[in-house]
């Protein structure tokens, strides 16, 4: 029987989501795309401690942005529902007991002085990670060390209490993982980890087991960190008799630093000073604040294109990718083993490049909105003209006005290291001719005619344009590099163009 592919992003509202949480839910929804699935979001807040509010919008909010919206999730509920585990904390209960009463689980009655104590012993012989597990439960306070009227009259009188698992001491646990083939992991490395907490609340492990399964989950892809519980996971399903629906694991590589030495965080973003969340947040508890990707002025076409490729290609040399035609391309089988480095210039590559395809019209949009932060004003369609000569120097839609204000604002001051090397007598008897040429000439002004006219006044001077080339933009301009100079001549208009030239004249 061939089952609806179904895959989950299950993140903890623990603060900000991270870059490469994105990229998970943004592989679980092409994977589900691609196989007519459904892509399933799951709040995982068993553990109230670390709850943060407003982490839950944050997630919200940033898969909307990138257009990568799950089909059922808290905010959008359909069969499953409801989709937050701490709403769905009177379910659990029932599976811990029945692990129990199968023998796979256990209950435990050690207090956390009784736990440090074991872990001191251990630590004492010299072990080294001191564990609850298969050997040292012998030792400890559990319904498989007391006598059974004892357990039943230390929960009759309501005594805290957990629910462990009780792993085997010798057996060899498998897990075929779509990415990584075969991992083999032996029993006696794993620790008879809580399935139940003493609140009543489950952890993580026994949670997510039950709701992938009750959620008919059938391919769980998610991070590389999440590897060493999958054996764990494992023999869950197979206490529980679900091995036969067992989702495929798939567990994506690590997103490393820049210099690919260990994996990427926020201190290195912030060492950078590039963006490492998909949008601004700031921490409720502690004020901390991290930028996005969002306010830094990344498209969220650029994003996303970006974040597919961090870890996975299409096999070819294509690397311009809309999210349709991501759909189309993506598989699990082209997923890196390895991890990746994060190369905060790709995505910039990738941010012009989507930049340039917008058209001028969505492009002086931006301009507009930027100018109007440095309460000016721009027509559409002058903006539409400036657009189109400073995308190819922008990288982000700030930069077309960071770049361009010369084009609104005449220059008040000079770049002094191109002035001190450029600006010579040749620069102003061409400049006092151009504007005498421009002054009579009364053809309509074209980039050309900018051009011819310049090219006369610098000719009956007997002086090469050449020369005075970086000289005449630092008069009209202000610094010795931008876009073409006759587009801008143009834009800005003749009678601007003369007073620019005479106050740089009288100036400089
Ligand atoms: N709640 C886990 C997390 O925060 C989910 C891991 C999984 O996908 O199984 O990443």
């Amino acid at each position: 029987m061939n089952r609806e592919v179904r895959v989950r992003f299950a993140p903890s509202p623990t603060g900000a989501l991270h870059i490469g949480g994105v990229r998970t839910a943004l592989y679980n929804y092409l994977f589900a795309r691609k196989n007519n699935g459904k892509f399933l979001l799951r709040i995982e807040d068993t553990d109230q401690t670390r709850f943060v509010p407003g982490a839950e919008e944050y997630i919200k909010d940033a898969l909307d942005w990138l257009g990568i919206t799950p089909d059922e999730s808290p905010w959008n509920p359909a069969d499953c529902a409801p989709y937050r585990q701490s709403e769905r904390k009177p379910m659990y209960m029932q599976y811990a007991l029945d692990l129990v009463e199968k023998g796979h689980a256990y209950y435990a009655f050690d207090t956390a002085e009784e736990l440090e104590a074991m872990r001191e012993r251990l630590t004492a012989a010299r072990v080294v990670s001191p564990q609850y597990n298969s050997i040292t439960r012998t030792q400890m306070k559990n319904s498989l060390t007391l006598p059974e009227d004892e357990v039943k009259a230390r929960l009759a009188s309501g005594e805290p209490y957990v629910i462990r698992i009780k792993i085997p001491r010798k057996e060899e646990v498998r897990l075929n993982d779509m990415i990584r083939g075969w991992v083999m992991v032996h029993s006696s490395t794993l620790d008879d980890k809580v399935l139940m907490k003493s609140d009543g609340m489950p952890t993580y492990h026994l949670a997510n087991i039950v709701d992938d399964h009750l959620m008919g989950i059938t391919h769980v892809i998610r991070g590389e960190e999440w590897l060493p519980s999958a054996p764990l996971h494992v023999l869950l399903y197979k206490y529980f008799g679900w091995e036969d629906t067992m989702p495929q694991f798939a567990h994506l590589p690590l997103l490393l630093k820049p210099d690919g030495n260990g994996k990427l965080s926020k201190r290195d973003a912030d060492k950078h000073g590039f963006p490492v969340f998909p949008m601004d947040w700031q921490d409720p508890n502690t004020g901390d604040k991290a930028m996005g990707f969002r306010e830094q002025g990344y498209l969220k076409e650029a994003l996303i294109n970006f974040l597919a490729f961090l870890g996975w290609n299409p096999g070819d040399h294509r690397e311009m990718f809309t999210l349709d035609e991501l759909v189309e391309a993506f598989s699990i089988e082209r997923i890196g083993k390895s991890g990746t480095k994060f190369d905060i210039n790709k995505a910039k590559w990738y941010n012009e490049q989507y930049l340039r395809a917008k058209t001028d019209e969505e492009l002086a949009v931006y301009l507009q909105n930027e100018v109007a932060k440095d309460g000016l004003e721009v027509d559409a369609e002058k903006a539409a003209k400036i657009a189109s000569i400073m995308k190819e120097r922008a990288t982000f839609p700030a930069d077309l006005w960071k770049e361009g204000k010369f084009m609104l604002i005449a220059p008040q001051s000079f770049d002094q290291d191109v002035a001190s090397k450029k600006w010579n007598q040749d620069a102003v008897t061409v400049l006092n001719s151009y504007v005498q040429e421009l002054a009579a000439d009364t053809a309509e002004f074209t980039p050309e005619l900018a051009k011819a006219l310049l090219e006369k006044a610098a000719e009956s001077n007997g002086i090469k344009l050449g020369k005075i080339m970086q000289a005449v933009r630092l008069a009209v301009t202000g610094v010795g590099a931008g876009p073409d100079l006759m587009a801008v001549f143009v834009i800005i208009g003749k009678d601007e163009l003369i007073k620019r030239i005479q106050f740089a004249v009288s100036t400089l």
